[in-house]
């Protein structure tokens, strides 16, 4: 779409969001040529003189991967620990895939009281430009061993829109395991019509339907839409691509990846 590749060639500052199920294979195991994949395709925006912050899912199911004998453990301590050890397997593999390139990474873990705080907004601010305009790539995600219910983002769309907000980021990619927003859930309609542009959320929130969720996914469609909003609000864009489909970032650069693009107003 050329809507998508205009978009791409105008942003600078690009927050990209990963969700589990564009790393995990059909089993919801972390597939490292996936996530090889998915690096190799950010550099192609590094070249072009573009900066990245990801944020990135997929700590719980590294965790189950690393550790299977709790797979059972439905106590919330066993899920956290689960993301904590998790999450090293995690930038473990972003920490090679990157490396491979010559760049380094950062982790940045984020609750829902950092968003709150002046004072820590200004110290994540400072920490997230310092480290892009040195050339790291940032990886954020939630703090989940520290975060109970009560406490937390919950879904790492609205984490991915708060970020790209506190970073004054152009344009948010969300990947997810669809192509984009359909008027219903494309994958219990087949005549579902695909919905290639956004420029106003409320009017679109009353023409489709947005039930479903994927199996590894906590979000759905209705935060990615929110998410939408939130940067739309500051006047930034957003677009939901399918980052299940091979080399969809080096398609969205030329032109040829099919997305739903939200502008601001
Ligand atoms: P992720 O794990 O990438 O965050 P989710 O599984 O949470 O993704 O959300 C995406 C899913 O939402 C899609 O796979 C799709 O099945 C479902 N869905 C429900 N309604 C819609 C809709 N109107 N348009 C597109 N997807 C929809």
């Amino acid at each position: 779409m050329e809507a998508i590749r205009e978009l791409i060639k105008e942003s600078r500052k690009i927050v990209l969001k990963v969700g589990s199920n564009v790393l995990s294979d059909d089993k919801g195991v972390v597939n490292s040529e996936n996530l090889k994949n998915l690096v190799d395709q950010t550099m192609e925006f590094i070249k072009m003189g573009k900066q990245v912050v990801i944020v990135s899912s997929g700590a719980g199911i590294c965790g189950v991967g690393a550790i299977n004998k709790w797979t059972r453990r439905d106590d919330i301590s066993y899920k956290q620990a689960l993301c904590a050890i998790g999450q090293v397997e995690l930038m473990l593999g972003y920490k090679e895939a990157f490396m491979a390139h010559g760049v380094h990474v950062a982790q940045i873990l984020l609750t829902r009281e950092d968003f709150q705080d002046r004072y820590r907004t200004l110290n994540m601010r400072n920490a997230l430009f310092t480290l892009v305009d040195e050339g790291v790539v940032p990886i954020v995600n939630e703090n989940d061993s520290v975060c109970v219910e009560e406490i937390k983002i919950g879904d790492n769309d609205t984490l991915s829109a708060l970020t790209a907000n506190l970073w004054n980021a152009d344009l948010l990619i969300v990947l997810s395991d669809i192509d984009g927003v359909y008027d219903k859930d494309p994958k219990k309609n087949g005549d579902a019509n695909f919905i290639e542009e956004v420029w106003d959320i409320d009017g679109l929130l009353q023409e489709i339907d947005v039930f479903g969720k994927s199996d590894f996914g906590t979000g759905g469609i209705l935060t990615k839409i929110e998410a939408a909003r939130r940067v739309n609000e500051y006047g930034a864009s957003m677009i939901l691509l399918n980052g299940k489909k091979q080399n969809i970032l080096k398609d969205a650069i030329s032109g040829e990846a099919k997305g739903t693009v939200f502008f601001p107003r």
